[in-house]
């Protein structure tokens, strides 16, 4: 089979060992923590990094891009617009009720829904040709007053409206737990969002997506339960600008 060209642009000549390192990491994780092959997944997380990169990663097989900024994940879509089979865009930046739209239209996952009128919106601009929007909600785990995300106590009642709208489909929490020192540290913010998980399955819900566990703490978030780790610095290198 031929080299896409994407492969010999010297931007990228690092790719191929970063991507397999990680999928190293993810797999040794796996195997120490107990989880099966194939319940974690990649999500390359592409922000900032330029459209070529987006190319280069699925032309070594990765599908799952993670996407901040809904205009320049737009442009990309577009500038991407040729590739087979299509990338898999997931949203994971706080999203603006004026941006529902495109984002409704053009994505396929949304990791951070963190209140009611968003969620309301993205449904009701889902485009009816298209697969209901997987989402989940973003958790403000470490209780950060920076941070975007539903609290904890306040999850159980969002997660109800959420999962009642119909052009959404409710799989998971999502978190960006406060950098933490250390291998238990990192475990615990993890360990707490699962935990949230899990009670509101007992809660009635049916969720099945934990979205946790970056560069820093990917095997922290594996041996809590995490099924998409999001990594972006350990992928591409460090972002531009
Ligand atoms: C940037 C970002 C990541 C990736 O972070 P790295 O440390 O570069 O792996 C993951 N999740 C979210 C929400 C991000 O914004």
């Amino acid at each position: 089979m031929a080299i896409p060209p994407v492969l010999s642009d010297p931007r990228f000549s690092d790719l191929p060992a970063r991507l397999q390192s990680v999928h190293a990491r993810m797999d040794e994780a796996c195997a120490l923590y107990g989880r099966p092959a194939g319940t974690v997944q990649l999500l390359c997380v592409s922000k900032t990094q330029p459209a070529a990169a987006i190319r280069a990663a699925h032309a070594l097989g990765e599908r799952h891009f993670g996407e901040n900024y809904v205009q320049e994940a737009l442009d990309k879509m577009t500038e991407l617009a040729d590739l087979q089979p299509p990338p898999i865009w997931h949203l994971i930046g706080p999203l603006q009720a004026n941006k529902t739209r495109v984002v409704a239209e053009a994505f396929d996952w949304v990791h951070s829904v963190d209140r009611l009128r968003i969620a309301e919106r993205l449904s009701n601009q889902r485009p009816a040709e298209r697969a209901p929007l997987q989402v989940c909600l973003q958790v403000n785990i470490s209780g950060e007053d920076s941070k975007h995300g539903v609290s904890p106590q306040d999850c159980l009642d969002l997660a109800n409206s959420v999962a009642a709208l119909p052009r959404l489909r409710l799989r998971g929490l999502m978190a960006i737990p406060a950098p933490a020192e250390g291998f238990e540290a990192q475990r615990q913010a993890h360990r707490q969002l699962a935990a949230l998980m899990h009670a509101l399955n007992t809660q009635g819900l049916q969720l099945d997506t934990l979205s946790m566990g970056m560069s820093a703490d990917l095997e922290a978030a594996v041996a809590e339960g995490a099924h998409w780790v999001r990594i972006g610095t350990a992928l591409f290198g460090a972002r531009p600008g």
